[in-house]
């Protein structure tokens, strides 16, 4: 009998039931449609080729541009039974022949390659020669330079068109923007192709931003919710992520470094730590993360402000591909608005392309002062429009106070005329608040009419109004004065009162109080020995397999057994995630560690 998708899902995967649009994509490729995939990260993009391939007569090609992980992604179905191999350059000659030797005999489901390899003159003629059920080309926004991955021998692939005649093509990629769609579309060539765009929300993941105060302490605070956890937090430079991953460790957190400029086998020991293990944390550099598919990353924290919108959304999508809640933090505070601003004024890049820079920091900037749900500013800024607040971000959890900022906003500014524009924050606001400085007694800057006039806020208070204004346009640090604030051309009219302006109240989040959440399955008391039972089985059957443990079984899979309990195969199968070939693999190791655990109740 003639399999269908639905069958192999359930046989091999161990699913139930597709995901979004799954079901309809793999349709359009065994209907030898070419096929354009945007779905964002953990949706399940790999399913649309996989299945066609091992329904289709030949082989299915994924190019793909991640040599390093192909090892990975290969094992991992093979655990599932799929007959799955690559081919790149890190395999000798003789292995590489006996690919060919498999290929040529029929007996591959799919085969993974980078663009390079491919597009190689004699790989490509023996390729030709061959018989393909489907081309995927994975990651595929490499192709466009509008995307911020564009990879050079991704222009070849536009070639594949002409060389494999008849076999259909599916691009896919995570890339939300519009002008890079468009652009994949037309550079791989793609034939009238079915489009698939799903939602780009994850609402498993919650979004926060604090006010940066000590971003240290507040790390911390942040971690305390998320004790045994594997997360990734990001810094901007190398020597931070050192100095953050020692402090960790001597804070017992099990956390380790990430840059590139680290040496070759580092990077690659604290990556398979990262990825082998349950609850390694990693401090990294935006050199961190791409490819890595591990799907029980529970939280992914900024230190740092991110260039853009788009980079903060894929490097937060890391966390929770499972699709169990995650967390995505973030602080930031008036020294990284200052120091990204001064970052973008100074590089080598052109008029236009600075300009470009310029307004997709303040996309960033003015998206950490919404003052309405975030989730929602951040789907349509990727052009997603949605019709309800999500309540799973801090703004709709608890929602910020506002107050009419414009008197606070215009001392300010006279603060910074009268002074000459020539001074940073620290001296600006002590002038304000009628400090008693050897700075402001040199400058006489005590004689000014502004001297005191802030004396009912505090300096937190101050720096917040500063930095609102900075974000909104009003003030401007400027790098030829070595920083000072300066005004700009929307200063005036707040100034003479033709303008008001609505401030945000920097929320004040409690230490330790109720707010730290526990993203860990709530386990009672009763089910603690089991779930330790099933992880150490899982741990042992991966090191043995010499596979990650979530390519064994999810963590939802586990909990799955946790609640049901099974005690026969046929009931280990009816469980999400368990497979035939997984039973066959792993049945009696599960089944043994059920059965000697304590009963509940
Ligand atoms: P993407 O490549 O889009 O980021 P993946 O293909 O890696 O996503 O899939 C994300 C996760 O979802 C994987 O762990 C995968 O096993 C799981 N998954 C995919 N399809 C299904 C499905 N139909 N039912 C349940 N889980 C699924
Ligand atoms: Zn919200």
């Amino acid at each position: 009998m003639n399999k269908t998708p639905i069958d192999l899902l359930r046989d091999v995967f161990g699913f139930d039931s597709f995901l979004g649009q799954q079901s309809q994509v793999i349709d359009a490729v065994l209907n030898g449609q070419d096929a354009m995939v945007l779905m964002p990260t953990g949706g399940g993009k790999s399913l649309c080729y996989q299945i066609p391939a091992m329904l289709g007569t030949g082989t299915g090609m994924v190019v793909s541009p991640l040599i390093a992980l192909m090892q990975d992604q290969v094992s991992a179905l093979r655990e599932v039974g799929i007959r799955a191999t690559f081919l790149n350059s890190t395999l000798n000659a003789k292995r590489q022949r006996q690919v060919f030797e498999q290929l040529e005999a029929g007996e591959l489901d799919l085969l993974y390659l980078a663009p390079e390899r491919l597009v190689q003159a004699d790989t490509l003629d023996r390729l030709t020669a061959l018989n393909w059920s489907v081309i995927a080309i994975d990651e595929a926004h490499c192709v466009s330079q509008w995307g911020h991955d564009f990879r050079h021998d991704y222009l070849s692939l536009g070639q594949l068109r002409e060389r494999f005649p008849g076999v259909a093509r599916i691009a896919l990629t995570a890339t939300a923007t519009m002008a890079t769609r468009n652009d994949i579309v037309e550079r791989l060539q793609l034939d009238h192709p079915a489009w698939f765009v799903s939602s780009f929300d994850r609402p498993n993941i919650r979004y926060q931003v604090d006010i940066k105060t000590d971003s240290r302490v507040q790390l911390k605070h942040f971690l305390a919710a998320h004790r045994g956890h594997a997360g990734i937090v990001y810094c901007l430079s190398r020597k931070k992520t050192e100095e953050i991953a020692a402090w960790l460790v001597g804070e017992g957190v099990d956390a380790l470094p990430y840059h590139a400029g680290l040496d070759a086998d580092v990077r690659a020991a604290n990556q398979s730590r990262f990825i082998n293990e349950d609850a390694v944390v990693m401090v990294a550099t935006i050199a961190f993360g791409m490819g890595i598919d591990k799907p029980d990353v529970r939280f992914v924290a900024h230190l740092d402000l991110p260039k853009n919108i788009e980079s903060y959304y894929q490097e937060t999508g890391r966390a929770g591909r499972d699709g169990e809640p995650a967390d995505a933090y973030m602080v930031y505070g008036l020294q990284d608005v200052v120091r990204l601003g001064q970052m973008v004024e100074q590089s080598e890049a052109s008029g236009e392309h600075k300009q470009s820079q310029r307004s997709k920091l303040d996309a960033v900037l003015g998206w950490c002062e919404v003052t309405t749900c975030r989730r929602r500013h951040l789907l349509a800024y990727l052009g997603e429009k949605t019709d309800a607040d999500c309540g799973n971000c801090d703004i709709c959890l608890v929602p910020p106070e506002t107050w009419d900022g414009t008197v606070a906003a215009q001392k300010l500014l006279s603060a910074v005329y009268r002074t000459g524009q020539r001074f940073g924050a620290a001296h600006l606001i002590n002038v304000l608040r009628g400090a008693d400085t050897d700075k402001i007694r040199q400058h006489g800057h005590d004689n000014l009419s502004v001297y005191g006039i802030g004396r009912d806020r505090d300096m937190m208070q101050w720096r917040s109004v500063l930095r609102q204004l900075v974000v909104r346009g009003y003030l401007r640090s400027d790098h030829t004065r070595y920083g000072a604030y300066v005004l700009t051309d929307s200063s005036r009219p707040l100034l003479v009162g033709e303008e008001t302006l609505l401030l945000r109240n920097d929320p004040e989040r409690k230490r330790g109080g109720k707010k730290a959440r526990r993203v860990a399955p709530e386990l009672s008391d009763e089910d603690i020995p089991l779930w330790e039972e099933l992880r150490a089985c899982r741990k042992r059957l991966a090191d043995e397999h010499n596979v990650p443990p979530y390519v064994i079984f999810h963590d939802s899979t586990l909990k799955a057994m946790l609640k049901a309990r099974p005690t026969t195969e046929d009931e280990l199968l009816a469980i999400n995630g368990v497979g035939q070939t997984k039973l066959e693999r792993y049945g009696d190791d599960f089944l043994a560690a059920i059965a000697l655990a304590p009963a509940s109740e």
